[in-house]
């Protein structure tokens, strides 16, 4: 299933600016999508949701950033992957697979259970009836819960649990038992209309879990169960169903049920547990088990879905919980008539009883828990088939459903790209199940910017491939989480280039991933890609912006190095071995690597022939070490230049941090000769001389994960040779320079000098991308220098490098129809974006009669939801608005909020919310954001923030509501402390000011929680009032005196 949204274009940018807002929000009202085959996973629903909707994970992920990281200027995602949806797709989890072969039913040999979907207390596994009846008839009750506060015996002193009390690490739970079959009984009390009531069991669940498992022995049973889960009666038998008494149940650690029984088990025997629990769906937050309002009609309905990625399969049942411990799951869903439930695999019979439906579902193949998936709602769907006859459902919100067919229409094409990619034809009926919120799951063309429609395409993709690598091999433990991620990441925009018949997503797309991974990977502390495999994994996971750019970004570019290291045919041989090797198994990464040496080294060719390492030897370096390096480029004469490289220090210390990281760096070239793609390898500190064979840069397809260094006579000549044609110089390596220079001016390791006259050809610039790193960095300084009092000589600058395209596009007609799937158009979007937001008059003066036309054809009441009468291109829509609320009357923010509260469409009420927080106007913002933050079932406060924060009107507006209103900030501390630390993120960010800092911290004494969890922001505003104390005055000289090198070139010229 699958939930949508809409993408756009200034979420972009936003998303770069708020790095500590990155988390993406949640808009839990739309549609799902049941991806029919059966390998379900959902994935885009994951993080996302969890991060925006709960009241205590995002606070979590908040304060985890690293200080430096949160104001960082960062490449943002282009148009095509806007914003939010960007963020979703890449914190996608991986949800679950389900997989059960179209043709053979997959039962590992040592499954004592046969093949079909029997339901789960089918007496054909030789279940007793006592049993049986405990799944069908609700059983729990409370009167039945043996007490299980107490705890007895296990310590942390025992080897075996001295991780027990680490929820995170993987040997938190002793693996003596091997699970082989769930069978999962839940019963949903789901109030999913007003009509249907259950009274105080309304949002109950009450489950029964039997687990079949091989014993490894001994009298103790440890399995993962979640403190809420209220834990009934436990049931051990052996395979001649006899019952061995559990003498105790321990609750000693808060994530474990910890059973302690009569007698010893017999090594090598089947047992089955049965156990009994009630727990709470949660509301508050999308993770485990939730439930989510949607509005139909008058009404208010709820659905409800699952995000167990990566530990949350315990508060849905108990069972142990680790990715390597895999098993099949029979699923029986009982839930209000009416509704209809949908799993990981396809539903086998539903049996209605008055109020309640049964649906029971076939047998999932071996899978991690941490797949399994379900949903239950009243949503319509639609459905397709692919060629080989894998069904796939889409289910929505019945009023968005015709902006769903897309969705639908890309599965199919995905599924058979990704089969013959794979050499494995997908192995299930239907698809699984994959969870997608609105903002990423429609589409309707001409009312949607292309961009949501890529957007949409490749979270599909990265899902879907997902069925592959990650679900049907799984990784052996989340420090490998990288391997899936990274590699689903990049396979997405392969397929996406499939589906749209084109080649330059996947470049294009790289550079933009490197550019966000370096971003992050310079500052202190950040984590390698792979982690020890018996690390706690969890620190990886708490700071999930930084996260997102490693485990997803930085991983996918590491991946992308080995494809061409060892050329694409053999990489993809070589995927295809591994994963036919290791079918329903795990797997980690030196797996992979063996895999794709062998295959490498049995043909010819390859780049690492002839040399004296691996390929293990060569990612060890990229994948076990934190960070990346620098390469400093000296010329020596004409084409010859001497390589070197060193650990890039982003920050700069005195005297200088020993740093003994090397890497084994691959330089990549074109041969003039042959040429074929060659490699130079730099494999130790000592300078290599490389001969550049004439081309302006080194490594000018970006292809390596690195930062380039040129010598400042070198650096003379680029520019020289861009400004007379930039086209000599690849546009991923255009945006490179432009990246490199700026992180290096930014603490001071160069002049900023150097990067604007890099930027000065940029007048005639037509590509995207170097547009988009340009425009990440304007997201740093905007905030700094808007209220400086060289921001004029500023200005002037960013006036020159976008002032020219601005008016050539608008020259051309800013509604001219370019093909919205090109460079161009996103280039468009990028430059009136920022030619608006730094206030070009022309921009300014064309939003302003926009929208004045908006009020005149729309002025009606029925008319304000008419798309019909606005005129206005889909692209331009947030800065008309922006502009006019900014500039505009009290009479034009009442007529953009009532079209705000009639509006249906998240991404259209995202635009016009862009608008409304323009305003100058005390009262008109109390008014916007109390109706935003009340309406939050319906739109995610932080990501509006985030969006917000770029407004440059220096205004102190919230601070001020929160300032005066102590009361009402209160009542959002108690009842949406998530929300409120997102609108308390934003009053920091316009804070400029000493007494505004004293003002925030007066307001906040009350509040010390807040007061912790924003001290990063709060030292960001003191950080950024340092640097326009002491560097703006530089910063503006630096452009003042490259504006004036530029016109005596123009004058030469
Ligand atoms: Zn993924």
């Amino acid at each position: 299933m699958l939930i949508c949204t809409l993408s756009r274009p200034e979420y972009v940018s936003s998303r770069l600016f708020f790095a500590d807002f990155v988390i993406a929000p949640f808009a839990l009202e739309e549609c799902r999508q049941e991806l029919s085959p059966e390998p379900g996973r959902m994935r885009p629903f994951s993080d996302a949701v969890t991060a925006s909707a709960s009241t205590t994970s995002t606070t979590a992920v908040a304060t985890t950033v690293t200080s430096e990281q949160r104001d960082s200027p960062w490449c943002s995602a282009r148009p095509l992957a806007i914003g939010i949806v960007a963020v979703s797709m890449s914190f996608a989890l991986i949800y679950f697979l389900m997989i059960v072969p179209l043709t053979t039913t997959i039962i590992p040999s040592t499954s004592p259970f046969p093949p079909t979907s029997s339901s789960s207390s089918s007496s054909e596994s030789g279940l007793s009836s006592k049993v049986s009846q405990a799944t069908d008839v609700p059983l729990i009750n409370s009167t039945i819960f043996v007490p299980t506060t107490d705890y007895i015996s296990t310590t942390t002193e025992d080897p075996l649990y001295q991780y027990i009390e680490d929820k995170h690490h993987r040997l938190q739970i002793p693996l003596i038992h091997i699970p082989l079959l769930y069978e999962v009984n839940l019963k949903l009390f789901l109030p999913w209309k007003p009509s249907v009531n259950f009274g105080t069991d309304n949002f109950m669940v009450e489950g029964h879990v039997r687990v079949h498992f091989t014993s490894g022995g001994g009298s103790r049973v440890l399995l993962h169960s979640d403190s809420e889960q209220h834990v009934g009666e436990c049931i051990v038998q052996d395979e001649f169903n006899r019952e061995i008494f559990v003498k105790h149940v321990g609750r000693g650690f808060p994530q474990v049920l910890d059973l302690h029984l009569a007698t010893d088990m017999i090594h090598g025997m089947n047992y089955t547990l049965d156990i009994a629990f009630r727990s709470h769906m949660q509301q508050e937050v999308a993770a485990g088990l939730f439930s989510v309002p949607y509005t139909n009609g008058n009404e208010t309905r709820y659905v409800v879905a699952t995000h167990l990625q990566v530990s949350e399969a315990r508060t849905v049942f108990p069972c142990i919980d680790v990715p390597e411990v895999k098993a099949q799951f029979d699923t029986v869903i009982t839930h209000p008539t009416g509704t209809t439930a949908i799993a990981n695999m396809m539903d086998n019979s539903t049996v209605v009883d008055g109020g309640w439906t049964t649906t029971t579902f076939r047998r999932t193949p071996p899978m991690s828990t941490y797949l399994f998936a379900l949903s239950v709602s009243d949503f319509p769907y639609l459905e397709v088939f692919s060629s080989r006859g894998v069904r796939s459902r889409v289910y929505c919100d019945p009023s968005k459903i015709d902006s769903a067919q897309l969705l639908a229409d890309v599965i199919s094409p995905v599924l058979e790209f990704y089969e013959d990619y794979f050499g494995i034809p997908y192995p299930l009926e239907k698809l699984g199940l994959i969870t997608i919120r609105q903002t990423a799951g429609l589409y309707k063309e001409g009312q949607f910017p292309i961009a949501q429609k890529h957007n949409l395409q490749e979270i599909i993709a990265h899902e879907v491939a997902h069925q592959w690598f990650g679900n049907l091999v799984t990784m052996k433990w989340w420090n490998d989480l990288w391997l899936n991620e990274g590699f689903a990441t990049l396979i997405s925009v392969r397929a996406v280039d499939f589906l749209e018949n084109t080649t330059w997503r996947y470049e294009d797309r790289s550079a933009e991933l490197q550019c966000v991974a370096l971003r992050t990977d310079q500052m202190d502390g950040m984590q390698p890609v792979s982690g020890s495999k018996n690390s706690n994994f969890g620190r990886y996971f708490d700071a999930r912006p930084a996260i997102n750019a490693i485990v997803y970004k930085k991983s996918s570019i590491i991946i992308r190095m080995i494809e061409r290291l060892i050329e694409e045919d053999i990489f993809k041989q070589g995927l295809r071995r591994f994963l036919s090797s290791f079918l329903y198994k795990n797997a980690d990464h030196e797996d992979l690597f063996n895999v794709l040496l062998y295959v490498h080294d049995s043909s010819a060719g390859g780049h690492l022939s002839g040399q004296n390492f691996s390929l293990s030897d060569v990612m060890d370096t990229w994948i076990r070490q934190a960070h990346f390096p620098i390469v400093h480029v000296n010329r020596i004469e004409g084409s010859i230049v001497t390589l070197r490289q060193e650990k890039y220090e982003h920050n700069v210390y005195n005297p200088p941090r020993p740093n003994e990281q090397v890497w084994k760096i691959p330089i990549f070239y074109d041969d003039p000769v042959s040429s074929k793609h060659k490699v130079f390898w730099l494999t130790d500190k000592r300078p290599k001389v490389f001969d550049m064979g004439g081309q302006h840069v080194v490594d000018p397809h970006q292809l390596t994960y690195m930062r380039l260094r040129y010598d400042m006579d070198m650096y003379s000549d680029i520019t020289m040779a861009l400004l007379q044609d930039y086209k000599s110089v690849p546009a991923n390596s255009r945006s490179r320079l432009i990246d490199d220079t700026m992180a290096m001016a930014e603490n001071g390791q160069m002049s900023y000098k150097v990067a604007f006259n890099i930027t000065m050809y940029m007048t005639e610039e037509t590509s995207y991308r170097p547009f988009q790193t340009f425009s990440a960095y304007l997201d740093f300084f905007l905030p700094r220098m808007y209220i400086h009092e060289s921001w004029p000589v500023y200005k002037k600058y960013l006036e020159m490098i976008l002032g020219g395209p601005y008016d050539k596009f608008s020259n051309q007609g800013l509604d001219m129809d370019i093909d919205e799937d090109s460079d161009l158009y996103h280039t468009r979007e990028i430059v009136v974006l920022r030619a608006c937001i730094i206030g070009y008059e022309p921009c300014v003066q064309m939003a302003k009669e926009r929208f004045a036309e908006l009020r005149r054809n729309c002025s009606g009441e029925h008319q304000l939801l008419s798309d019909n009468c606005n005129k206005i291109s889909y692209y331009l829509r947030s800065h008309v608005y922006s502009a006019a609320i900014n500039y505009g009357s009290k009479e034009d923010f009442d007529f953009l909020f009532k079209k705000w509260n009639l509006e249906h469409y998240l991404m259209e009420r995202d635009r016009i919310f862009t608008g409304l927080c323009y305003t100058n106007d005390r009262a008109n913002s109390d008014l916007a954001w109390k109706a935003l933050v009340k309406n939050r079932a319906r739109e995610n406060v932080l990501a509006r923030a985030g969006i917000c924060s770029k407004k440059l009107i220096n205004d102190s507006l919230l601070l001020e509501l929160f300032y005066e209103e102590k009361d009402y900030l209160k009542e959002l501390s108690e009842t949406a402390d998530q929300v409120l630390h997102s609108l308390l993120m934003l009053v920091v960010r316009n804070i400029n000011k000493k007494k505004d800092i004293d003002k925030f911290d007066e307001m906040l004494k009350p509040h010390p929680l807040f007061t912790r969890m924003l001290a990063g922001n709060r030292y960001q505003a003191i950080e950024r009032m340092k640097w326009r104390q002491f560097t703006a005055p530089y910063f503006a000289g630096n452009a003042s005196e490259a504006i004036e090198e530029m016109g005596a070139f123009q004058r030469n010229v």
